[in-house]
């Protein structure tokens, strides 16, 4: 096997491209041509009534702009749901995930119970032993993959450390429902599976999600990439980013006549530092990019910072 570093990119494309997304993209950019690897592309367009052609459009076009390009066509996720029910299929042969025929009212139940014990809502197990000749009529299974009950998950992360998660906390989660349509978890875990990642980067606020992967990857046997989970950016005033602190979608500095350049170095000290380059060129953070030198806190958005940043340009 060749050990070329691949990592993606994958938007949900509901939207422009914002500030965050382009140092996701930006930062797997990096690390990609840093290590002569390469970063593939997965619009994540499961949500059919979230995803639309003109936000794939826009993030690609924002992509272009800013010069991070990626290899090969871009994948749909969509498209690839057979490939997801297959897998899923796959673990029910190999008794590591079961077909779960509970009813709308026993889930809801299931939840009552939880909330009235003021605990997290849980799958209580109940198809997980039990035969399918057992199942009642007219309903159609989800499949539940079988989560490890004791011991721990560990996520090994270049940003945030080895990250313990109690097996208790997880439950039988699903990766198909009773529609036919995969999960996000297992889409994820699938596609980035066949098509080689190496290095998922990606917000913090999927670090919880990397458990869940995990025990995919575990119950498949595969390779579990490398993960890196970058801070999410927030506003001066701590708040997670929004409009609200001005910072805009990629197009619109565009619009606005800022330089891809500015943007790019703007967004590159967003979590990660250099010594103190008044502005770094490109070749120079392709030099000297590397993850693991990505900051463990919070990032702030400084709409001014950005501004004089630009001035130099
Ligand atoms: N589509 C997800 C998002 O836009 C990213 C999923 C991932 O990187 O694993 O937040």
């Amino acid at each position: 096997m060749s050990d070329k570093v691949v990592t993606r990119f994958a938007p949900s494309p509901t939207g422009f491209l914002h500030i965050g997304g382009a140092r996701t993209a930006l930062f797997n950019w990096l690390y990609a041509r840093h290590t002569g690897g390469a970063m593939l592309l997965r619009i994540e367009d499961t949500d059919r009534e979230r995803s639309t052609e003109a936000a794939t459009a826009a993030i690609l076009d924002g992509l272009r702009w800013l010069g991070l390009t990626w290899e090969g066509e871009p994948v749909s996720q969509f498209e690839r749901a057979p490939r997801h029910r297959e897998v899923a299929e796959e673990l029910v042969r190999m008794g590591k995930a079961y077909y779960c025929y509970a009813t709308p009212e026993e889930l809801n139940e299931m939840r009552e119970k939880a909330r009235a014990e003021g605990r997290p809502p849980r799958y209580d197990g109940r198809w997980r032993d039990r035969d399918a000749s057992e199942a009642p009529a007219g309903v159609k299974p989800a499949i539940r993959i079988k989560a490890p009950t004791e011991g721990e998950t560990v996520v090994r992360d270049s940003v945030q450390g080895e990250v313990r998660f109690p097996n208790k906390d997880l439950d039988d989660f699903i990766i198909l429902r009773s529609d036919g349509n995969p999960t996000y978890m297992h889409a994820v875990v699938v596609d980035d599976h066949d098509m080689g990642v190496t290095h998922i980067i990606r917000g913090d606020d999927h670090l919880t999600n990397a458990a869940r992967q995990t025990v995919i990857y575990n119950a498949m046997g595969w390779n579990v990439p490398q993960m890196a989970h970058i801070p999410l950016i927030h506003g001066a005033d701590g708040a997670k980013l929004s409009k609200r602190h001005g910072a805009l979608g990629v197009e619109a500095y565009r619009a606005m006549g800022y330089l891809p350049e500015a943007l790019l170095n703007y967004l590159a000290r967003l979590g990660w530092s250099h010594g103190d380059d008044e502005v770094m060129s490109v070749e120079d953070m392709i030099r000297w990019f590397d993850i693991v030198d990505v900051n463990k806190g919070a990032s702030r958005f400084d709409f001014q910072k950005l501004e004089a940043l630009n001035g130099l340009y």
